[in-house]
């Protein structure tokens, strides 16, 4: 918990006072900053755990995807290891461990706005630099990128259908509280022709921020040569529905209620972002469940080799694979996308 808390909900309220409401992105952007800018936010004792918080499987898996990919790209050199959005730096730790053993050390690049994280990663990840976006990242040599969890964080935009038409859905204040509205109409150009006729009250999302992070990517890995992994959860198709939501001490809360006090996220549309990849001039693969794709690389062996060494941490290993593999828990909702710049091969896991 921050020590000021409530000090966004006092600046929004002021902010929305004085001009008017905001827009859902706006304010999922300034609540998001906040947040992460003022904590760590990650493991039992904060508000979620992520894949590569529950097992050093899942970074060593990331990987060693990675090194097989540059490996049969015939081992360039000037390969840097990048990561969007790197948390406390695990997955990046056990996956830089896992490509040394594959004889590949690439420096490291992460792109990460929040001091406290920054951090964190520092104390894990000696020599590390930080980007506050893409566009500082080097820009010769491939990119081998991981992105977890990144995606889901960054502002989407509420659109809602009305009887006289799609408007923007807006932040205002009533009565003191945060309440979400309809606002002003939006051309139905906007609108994808699947959700175009869609009945009075329902919401669609879409992410420009996603989308322009994903462009400049793409944009990166064709000029540069690498690939990219992008695993989040969301949906594979364009598709309606609000799935804004607030998770404080690992529950869902109110995403109205306390900006800037819980992690607002939603699911990722993996078909917008396959296309503005695919603009950019890359190949996009998957997306794949996040279960299967582990699986082919060979978590069960992982697992087993694992418990083999150390007996004692067997059944803890064993359920961690599952967390992050069973359809009822991570393994489906969680997806995998891959980019791949011309030239580069498939990575493992998208057969
Ligand atoms: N990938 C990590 C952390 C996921 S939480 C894991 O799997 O454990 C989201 C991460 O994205 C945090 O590190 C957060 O600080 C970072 N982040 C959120 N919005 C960002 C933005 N706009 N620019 C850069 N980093 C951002």
């Amino acid at each position: 918990m921050s020590p000021d808390r409530g000090a966004l909900a006092d600046r929004l309220k002021r902010l929305i006072a004085v001009q008017g409401p905001i827009g859902v992105a706006e304010y999922m952007a300034l609540a998001n900053a906040y947040y992460y800018g003022s904590r760590d936010p990650l493991g039992r004792s904060g508000d979620f755990t992520t894949a590569p918080e529950i097992s050093q499987m899942f970074g060593e898996l990331a990987g060693l995807c990675l090194a097989d990919a540059w490996d049969r790209a015939g081992r360039p050199e000037k390969a840097h290891y990048v990561e969007l959005g790197p948390g406390r730096g695990t997955l990046a730790a056990d996956a830089l461990r896992a490509m040394r053993a594959a004889g590949l050390e690439p420096p490291v690049e992460l792109v990460e706005t929040s001091p406290v994280l920054k951090r964190a990663q520092a104390e894990r990840l000696a020599g590390a630099r930080w980007h506050e976006d893409l566009a500082t990242l080097p820009d010769r040599g491939p990119l081998l990128v991981v992105a977890n969890e990144f995606f889901d964080a960054l502002p989407a935009r509420q659109l809602v259908a009305t009887p006289d038409g799609w408007r923007e859905r807006l932040v205002a204040v009533e009565e003191d509280r945060f309440v979400a509205k309809a606002g002003p109409r939006v051309s139905s150009a906007a609108i994808p022709g699947a959700v175009r006729a869609a009945p009075p009250g329902t919401i669609l999302e879409t992410s420009p921020a996603a989308s322009a992070v994903v462009r400049l990517l793409a944009h990166r890995l064709a000029a540069q040569g690498g690939v990219a992994l992008v695993i989040d959860y969301g949906h594979g198709r364009t598709s309606s529905g609000e799935t804004l939501q607030a998770v404080k001490r690992h529950g869902f809360a109110d995403p109205w209620a306390e900006p800037g006090e819980c992690d607002l996220t939603v699911h990722v549309d993996f078909e917008a972002l396959a296309q503005a990849a695919a603009s950019a001039g890359v190949r996009v693969l998957g997306p794949v469940a996040q279960g299967r794709w582990l699986e082919s690389l060979g978590i069960g062996q992982r697992t087993a080799a694992i418990a083999a060494a150390v007996p004692a941490r067997a059944a803890e290993v064993e359920k961690a694979r599952d967390r992050l593999t069973s359809p009822g828990q991570m393994g489906s909702l969680f997806k995998v996308v891959a980019l791949a710049a011309p030239g580069w091969p498939d990575p493992a896991g998208f057969e």
